[in-house]
């Protein structure tokens, strides 16, 4: 009975100090650098040139970098982003508004070797598997980042197009591409 008291009020002083801590050494963040990645997608895909949604947004409020970097965002994002920083619209980045269709990863089971490389390469956790077995992407969180090619060492992942329908079917902005442009 004494051990289950002491453990008890071990836990609660631990409990404490663990709160306490977190309140005293707490890290503040940008607040306009959070909102802007709430607005960003997610994907962690590095196609913005930075390491994930975060440090992007950081860059932009900084001022390191442009609105208009984040590929699977495109429009829509840069649109939310200059709207809450009461900026002006900017022309999509080329290699934004050159993006490849949507595509999703495929494993071909019977070459994969279970290296799990490609597991620790997805920043969504989209892929299955454990060591010395088959892996398998699950198609719902995929985001089409492509990070998980460069590592796999037998090259059995593929991207394979989405087909388009309606599901998928974005309305594109042509006039927005061309904004400075003229
Ligand atoms: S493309 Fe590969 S790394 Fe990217 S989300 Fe899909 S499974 Fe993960
Ligand atoms: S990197 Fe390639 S071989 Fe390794 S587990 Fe992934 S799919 Fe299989």
């Amino acid at each position: 009975m004494s051990a289950i008291i002491l453990l008890s009020v071990l836990g609660i002083i631990f409990g404490l100090l663990l709160g306490y801590a977190s309140v005293k050494f707490k890290v503040e963040g940008n607040p306009m650098a959070e909102k802007v990645t709430e607005l960003l997608p997610h994907q962690q895909c590095g196609k913005c040139g930075y390491p994930g949604c975060a440090p992007y947004a950081e860059a932009i409020i900084s001022g390191e970098a442009e609105i208009n970097l984040c590929t699977p965002g495109r429009e829509t994002t840069m649109l939310n982003i200059a709207n809450l920083l009461g900026r002006a619209p900017v022309p999509l980045d080329a290699e934004v508004v050159l993006e490849k269709p949507k595509a999703l990863a495929i494993i071909d089971e019977n070459r994969c070797i279970g290296c799990t490389l490609c597991i620790q390469a997805c920043p969504v956790d989209a892929i299955l598997g454990a060591a010395k077995q088959m892996h398998t992407v699950i198609a719902s969180e995929c985001t089409g980042c492509e990070l998980c090619l460069p590592p796999c060492p037998v090259d059995c992942i593929e991207m394979r197009e989405i087909p388009l329908a309606t599901s998928n079917w974005k309305f594109p902005y042509p006039l927005l591409n061309t904004v400075g442009r003229a």
